[in-house]
């Protein structure tokens, strides 16, 4: 549903290439002025969603309509989006000024408006001392940030970001994600940031979707998404998870569900859960520790790595059927000092998903 707040919709998208469905029909909104995250993993259809919104393809089928306007037919030059990619392409015989100035001066806005509009973008991404600068002389981070507002200077309603930090050293990046946090904050601009990195997508966006193979697994706020994963696939690709083969059979209440490999180990799980054969995750933090013979799951611990405010455990059960798990307990006084220990699996802490 199309509403004053939505700037673009996406609906029943899909883009094929010969045989490849890069996109499999898709239904996403972006509100206006959100800071909306694409995720997932290469070759998932990412680019090719932003170069559909963008207008650089056009989509097999389906509709997409910005700020209410079917732009399906409109070339990338009627579209009010920009885009920022991970090769910048700015030009190194321009200044900083002349660069972000560049697309205004082809459009014929006057000289007064566009140094105005240069000081107002420069200022956005704190970089007005250095106009007169050539690319060359600044660091990553600088070209990056006089991209982003050249980009902006001509106030798209949608500005479309595909993995423009990916190139930058770690360090770098983490700046980058907390000052295009704060452009977003000033500017009026709806973001569209496509990445495959899920930390950069979890720490910066309002609302993200994740993408598998073409279709859209999920779409919520990072919180929903790392604590009500709908999915297998997206329990494992946001954060770190366990994954459990199991079968629900439908005759016991409450349903019980059997791991696969030992149908000894079994657990109660609430009424609504699924049935049948699922796969359950339930995410390293949420398994707790017991004395050996006292949990769900017998094991071994074989290696400890230490991570600061917390140890991630790696535990083999003794049924070697079923997998390692990782358990992470915080601080150091809760590492126990013995191999063996037992795990135990809290059903309320558990996703259980039909396979
Ligand atoms: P990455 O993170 O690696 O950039 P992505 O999620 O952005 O990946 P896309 O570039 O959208 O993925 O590609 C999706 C699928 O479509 C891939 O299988 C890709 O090989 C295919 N594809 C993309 N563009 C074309 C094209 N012009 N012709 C043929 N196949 C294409």
């Amino acid at each position: 549903m199309t509403t004053a707040t939505t700037a673009v919709q996406l609906d029943g998208v899909r883009k094929e290439f010969g045989d490849t469905i890069a996109v499999d029909g898709i239904d996403i909104d972006l509100q206006r002025g959100e800071f909306f995250s694409l995720l997932g993993p290469s070759g998932c259809g990412k680019t090719t969603t932003l170069r559909m919104i963008s207008g650089f393809e056009t989509p097999t089928d389906g509709s997409i309509r910005i700020e209410g306007e079917d732009v399906v037919h409109r070339p990338p030059n009627k579209r009010n989006t920009n885009l920022v990619f991970q090769s910048l392409s700015l030009f190194p015989h321009m200044t900083v000024a002349e660069n972000v100035g560049y697309g205004l001066k082809k459009d014929g806005v006057n000289p007064g408006e566009r140094e105005r509009l240069i000081e107002k973008y420069l200022d956005i991404v704190d970089l007005s001392g250095y106009k007169t600068r050539k690319p060359q002389d600044l660091s990553g981070g600088q070209q990056q940030r006089v991209a982003i507002a050249r980009a902006l200077v001509n106030e798209p309603d949608i500005l479309l970001l595909d993995e423009p930090l990916s190139s930058l050293d770690r360090k770098l990046r983490q700046q980058m994600q907390v000052e295009l946090q704060e452009i977003h904050d000033r500017v009026e601009s709806t973001f569209f940031y496509v990445t495959h990195d899920q930390d950069v997508a979890m720490s910066m966006s309002d609302r993200l979707a994740v993408m598998n193979d073409g279709r859209i697994e999920q779409i919520g706020t990072p919180k929903q998404i790392y604590r009500e994963p709908a999915t297998a696939f997206v329990a494992d690709f946001i954060g770190d998870t366990n994954l459990l083969d199991g079968v629900v059979e439908n005759t016991t209440h409450p349903p019980r569900l059997e791991l696969e490999a030992d149908a000894e180990t079994t657990i109660d799980l609430g009424e609504s859960a699924a049935r049948g054969d699922v796969v359950a995750s339930i995410r390293p933090e949420e398994v707790d520790l017991v004395e050996s013979g006292a949990g769900t799951i017998d094991g071994t611990i074989v290696n400890r790595f230490f991570h600061g405010e917390r140890t991630n455990l790696v535990i083999e059960p003794d049924d070697d059927a079923l997998p390692e798990l990782d358990v992470a307990v915080q601080g150091r006084s809760e590492v126990p000092d013995s191999e063996e220990v037992s795990v135990e699996l809290n059903p309320d802490a558990m996703s259980v998903y039909a396979k």
